[in-house]
């Protein structure tokens, strides 16, 4: 997707639809619009950043997923199996971007979907169809006919690398207003130097003791049976 911080007028359309969209708690939102002031008095101007999740191309969120709830589709979209989400949060806390919010009636994870039940249906995600100011472009960077390919090329819009999101800077605000290139979080590091490897050593040391045990249970069953053959004999 392409924001177009010259364009966008900070309206929060696109917060508002998304909510209407997905039926969102008033304070659940996938897209947040963020304000920021420059300058002195009287010389301010300000801007606005529209952020949501960002696709990342190597999810953090999904690396730390336990359960597996968290997944990349084939078409790069970062999706919830709500169904496999049991609300541990360790996704919120991977989330460079605070892209994630809790559902505290459901107890599961959500985010922006890109709206592919939409797209599926040939549609624009929702904050792409609501706003007014055409800041939004949605579509498939990889072709280069395309509509974003081609707004992309047009405005020199800014990749934030790691991720699918391109920005138009806004003409007040410079690039450290934007969000930073994807970088793996500590966190997540730390999650896969040693929580998992931990937890893959539990795992094994739990398969080893099923099958030991399976071992001697049938070591057993065996040795009884003989054991009668010979009390037989
Ligand atoms: S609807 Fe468009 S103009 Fe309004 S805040 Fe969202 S991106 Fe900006
Ligand atoms: S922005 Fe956050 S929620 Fe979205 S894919 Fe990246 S890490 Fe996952």
């Amino acid at each position: 997707m392409l924001i177009d911080l010259s364009k966008c007028v900070g309206c929060e359309a696109c917060t508002v639809n998304c909510q209407a969209e997905w039926q969102l708690e008033p304070e659940e939102q996938f897209t947040k619009v963020h304000r920021y002031e420059t300058g002195k008095f009287p010389q301010v101007k300000g801007g606005v950043v529209p952020t949501q999740c960002f696709h990342c191309h190597q999810p953090p969120c999904v690396e730390v997923c336990p359960t597996g709830a968290s997944y990349k589709r084939p078409d790069g979209i970062v999706a919830i199996d709500e169904d496999k989400c049991i609300g541990c949060c360790y996704c919120l806390s991977a989330c460079p971007y605070g892209a994630r919010c809790f559902d505290s009636s459901r107890r599961i994870v959500r985010k922006c979907y890109f709206c592919y039940p939409r797209i599926e249906q040939g549609k624009e995600p929702a904050c792409v169809n609501t706003c007014m100011a055409g800041a939004r472009t949605f579509g498939d960077v990889d072709d280069p006919t395309s509509a974003i390919s081609k707004a992309i090329k047009e405005t020199k819009a800014v990749p934030i690398r790691g991720t699918s999101i391109f920005y138009v800077p806004s003409p007040h605000l410079d690039r450290s207003f934007l969000p930073p290139d994807l970088k793996e979080p500590g966190f997540v590091r730390w999650w896969k130097g040693v929580i998992q490897p931990g937890g893959k050593a539990v795992m094994a040391a739990a398969a080893g003791a099923v099958v030991v045990s399976l071992a001697i249970n049938t070591i057993n069953k065996g040795g009884g049976t003989g054991g009668d053959a010979d009390a037989r004999k």
